[in-house]
């Protein structure tokens, strides 16, 4: 497994797709993660080898409208039915969407008749943070299983894909939306377009479309590739956010930076001239053009340090495996699974996997089979490795997680830089 070596693609290597943008066909390879599972499809430790199907992982660059994406789609009847992720697993998603909500509720008032319907509504932890404001919510979650668990929490919740046609249902059985937000969906959708004309559509005249996604500004300062996966399919700047809103008749008014998931955008978006345009959209962008963010040359760059990451994590795990020590994978998350199968990262060098969720114990990371057990207060190894590398604030608060480190045991961060946290704080490797 750990011979396995990613390598920087060669320039010019035009991908056979058409930009889920723009619809050019001009979009360039620059990383290559090789093919790879599908990292929520957990497997049964003991299922038969290659029992998991691998598809390829690569990441494009839009020589005409700059989105950067990935060219394989998994068909999201395959990726999304039954999905186990669960928004209110972690602290600090509530606390978030707590705060979001009290912000667009003062922003642009909300009162009983208004409607606000929420794309991707999991297990309608964002929603139920609309309760103070008396105003109707709806949620749309294509996952049955979590869209179970909103309905039985009160939610009201359509367990279908939001599109255009669902956008005309919702129109014609709830009315217009005052707001309409989407919160960590927006580069999962394979019918992009269809989408966003839905969202256009299901918008009261000055309605508010809020929409929050992984930044890839933060991808590129954190080196945080592992945010490339195949639900995965697009990655925004606000350059190419606005690229794609604006074929549908949408502007951007307000862009802000919000410390999630290592860095997400989080856009206010209203009909085209509807709403004057913030000075934050052209402080973005003018730190987006300052920072290289539209051009190929920066995530050639970035697929350069990414191999510079596997050599050390590899080089580190390998230097406790030859000393005798245990290192167990804090957490399960689907971007684990990219940086475990991308470096080649196995049982021999993490031997396995605790977690929270109980929809994930039992089961084994696709690919590597490293398998997930219940996190349990009796026994602990010499140091976790912490996929989830963006909660690493939270989990270092954690009296159970301090009093592991003042017994000797450590943390090891695989990103944005490779750091092994203890007792005495981070160091770097
Ligand atoms: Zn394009």
């Amino acid at each position: 497994m750990s011979e396995q070596r990613l390598t920087v693609p060669p320039t010019g290597r035009i991908l056979d797709m058409e930009c889920r943008c723009c619809g050019g066909r001009s979009v360039e390879l620059v990383i290559d993660l090789t093919d790879q599972p599908h990292c929520n499809r957990l497997v049964r430790p003991d299922a038969p080898a290659q029992a998991e199907p691998r598809f390829p992982l690569r990441v494009g660059f839009c020589r005409v409208c700059t989105m950067v994406q990935i060219d394989h789609t998994i068909p999201k009847e395959s990726m999304f039915s039954d999905y186990p992720y669960v928004s209110g697993t972690t602290k600090t998603l509530p606390a978030h969407f707590s705060d979001t909500s009290h912000r667009i509720a003062a922003a642009y008032g909300l009162g009983p008749q208004d409607l606000v319907v929420d794309i991707g509504s999991n297990d309608g932890t964002w929603l139920k943070q609309y309760a103070p404001f008396g105003c109707r919510v709806l949620g749309v979650e294509a996952a049955g299983n979590v869209a179970d668990l909103a309905k039985a929490a009160g939610v009201p919740t359509w367990q279908r894909f939001f599109n255009e046609a669902c956008a005309t249902d919702i129109l014609s059985e709830h009315g217009a939306a005052k707001i309409v937000t989407a919160a960590g969906v927006f580069f999962h959708l394979e019918e992009l377009h269809s989408v966003v004309a839905g969202i256009e559509k299901l918008l009261t005249e000055d309605g508010v479309f809020v929409v929050q996604a992984i930044y890839l500004g933060g991808m590129v300062e954190n080196t945080a590739f592992d945010q490339v996966y195949h639900e995965h399919l697009c990655y925004y700047t606000l350059r190419s956010l606005s690229e794609l809103l604006g074929r549908h008749g949408l502007e951007v008014f307000e862009a802000t930076l919000v410390p999630i998931h290592g860095g997400t955008i989080e856009a206010h978006v209203a009909r085209k001239g509807r709403r004057p345009v913030g000075a934050s959209v052209r402080t973005m962008q003018a730190d987006e053009t300052r920072k290289g963010f539209g051009e190929i040359e920066t995530y050639r760059n970035l697929a350069k340090s990414v191999l510079l990451l596997q050599q050390k994590l590899v080089g580190l795990l390998e230097q406790y495996r030859a000393a005798g020590k245990t290192v167990w994978a804090y957490g399960a998350p689907a971007k684990g699974a990219t940086l475990l199968n991308s470096f080649g990262i196995g049982p021999e060098l993490v031997q396995k996997a605790v977690e929270r969720n109980p929809m994930k114990v039992g089961l084994a990371i696709p690919g590597v089979r490293i398998p997930i057990a219940e996190e349990r207060a009796d026994e602990s190894p010499s140091a976790y490795l912490v996929l989830a590398w963006n909660f690493i604030d939270e989990f270092l608060k954690n009296p159970a997680n301090i009093a592991y480190m003042a017994q000797g045991g450590e943390f090891i961060v695989p990103v944005p830089k490779v750091e092994v946290v203890g007792a005495a704080g981070p160091r770097a490797v």
